[in-house]
């Protein structure tokens, strides 16, 4: 799955909500997320942030962010 870290706070850019292929974007406070369960992990969604918020879950260290896309997104 992709999540989406803090460089997405303020970002104001939907690039990414507009190319997911499985609508999972959701606004969290100040950002937006993606929900870990409907995420396919396609990646197209990486390129197209400009601020490189969207990183692989592959990825060390981003604990604390999944955690919080994963709460945001439940949250709706
Ligand atoms: Fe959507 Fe694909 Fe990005 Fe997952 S990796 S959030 S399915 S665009």
């Amino acid at each position: 799955t992709y999540v989406v870290t803090d460089a997405c706070i303020r970002c104001k850019y939907m690039d990414c909500v507009e190319v997911c292929p499985v609508d999972c974007f959701y606004e969290g406070e100040n950002m937006l997320v993606i929900n870990p369960n409907e995420c396919i992990d396609c990646g197209v969604c990486e390129p197209e942030c400009p601020a490189e918020a969207i990183l692989p879950d592959t990825e060390n260290g981003l604990e604390s962010w999944m955690e919080l896309n994963r709460k945001y997104a439940e949250e709706w």
